[in-house]
C-alpha cells in the first residue's frame, strides 16, 4: 500500500515516527510533513507567503518532505506537486493528545485528513491519549489495522474516520467501539497577564470538559471506558435538516 504520513506536531514529532516505523516495513511510505508544530491551526492553508520544501532523512529509508505550512497545505502540496503518483490512503497523527468532539474543527491532525479525503483517498486521523513511547507504538499499530480495514471496505465518498486511541496500550485496551462526536468545551479559557512592559496580553490555555458524559455512544465516554474510538465524519457540513424550514423563511425587504 503507498500511505502519505503527516501530522500537525511537526516532521520530528514521536507520534509520526512510530507510524513510520510501523508502516515503512511493510508498505510504500511518503512523508509530506509541517516543519514546525501546527498543532490547533484547524484547516488554513499560506496563501499570503511562500511555501519552502525541505528534504530530511527520518531513517527507515525515508526521506521526508517538510514544509513551512500547515497540515493542510501540507496534504494539498503532497497530491498537487510533491509526489509522483496519488497515495492509496492518508494517515495523519499519531496526534500528541486526543481530538474528541468539537476538537475536530480545530484540530491540524484531523484537517490534513479531510484533506486528503478532499483529494478522494480513503483518510485517517489518529491521536493518543497522552504522549509516551509504547502508547504511540500501540497506536500506531492500531493505525495500521484500522487502515487496511478502511482500504478493503472503502468508505463513502466525503466520509474519512477519526480515531482516538486510550493511552493504557494493549494491556488496557479494551477492544474499539464506533462513536459519534460528543460535545466538549473549554472552562477557563484565557489567562490574562502583563508583559514587560506593563501591557495586558492573553494566552489560550484552558481545560476541555466533556459533556453528555453518561452518552456511551460518544467518542470521548469510548475513550474513557478503555476503547480505542473510531468516528467517521463527514466533510459536508450541510444542515439538511434545516433546509426544509429555512425555505419557508420569508424575505419580504429583500424580495
Ligand atoms: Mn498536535
Amino acid at each position: 500500500m503507498r500511505i502519505l504520513l503527516t501530522n500537525d506536531d511537526g516532521v520530528w514529532a514521536p507520534g509520526l515516527r512510530a507510524l513510520l516505523r510501523q508502516l515503512a516495513p511493510e508498505h510504500e511510505v511518503e512523508v509530506v510533513a509541517p516543519d514546525k508544530e501546527q498543532s490547533g491551526v484547524g484547516h488554513g492553508i499560506t496563501v499570503h507567503h511562500p511555501l519552502r520544501v525541505a528534504r530530511v532523512d527520518l531513517g527507515a529509508g525515508v526521506e521526508a518532505f517538510t514544509v513551512s505550512g500547515t497540515p493542510a497545505d501540507c496534504v494539498k502540496l503532497a497530491f498537487d506537486a510533491l509526489l509522483d503518483r496519488p497515495p492509496d490512503i492518508v494517515i495523519s497523527g499519531v496526534n500528541d493528545g486526543v481530538n474528541l468532539g468539537t476538537d475536530v474543527l480545530y484540530s491540524g491532525t484531523v484537517a490534513a485528513a479531510v484533506e486528503g479525503c478532499l483529494f478522494g483517498a480513503p483518510a485517517m486521523a489518529v491521536s493518543l491519549d497522552g504522549r509516551d513511547e509504547p502508547g504511540y507504538a500501540f497506536a500506531a499499530r492500531v493505525a495500521e489495522a484500522i487502515a487496511l480495514r478502511m482500504v478493503e471496505e472503502g468508505l463513502p465518498p466525503n466520509s474519512l474516520l477519526n480515531v482516538n486511541v486510550p493511552k493504557d496500550g494493549p494491556e488496557g485496551v479494551r477492544g474499539v467501539r464506533v462513536t459519534r462526536l460528543g460535545q466538549r468545551r473549554y472552562r477557563d479559557v484565557f489567562d490574562r497577564r502583563s508583559d514587560p512592559r506593563g501591557r495586558e496580553y492573553y494566552w489560550l490555555a484552558g481545560n476541555p470538559v466533556d459533556l453528555e458524559t453518561d452518552d456511551v455512544t460518544t467518542d470521548a465516554a469510548a475513550l474513557r471506558s478503555g476503547y480505542v474510538s473510531i468516528t467517521p465524519i463527514h466533510v459536508d457540513m450541510t444542515d439538511f435538516e434545516s433546509m426544509e424550514r429555512l425555505s419557508r423563511w420569508k424575505f419580504d425587504r429583500l424580495l
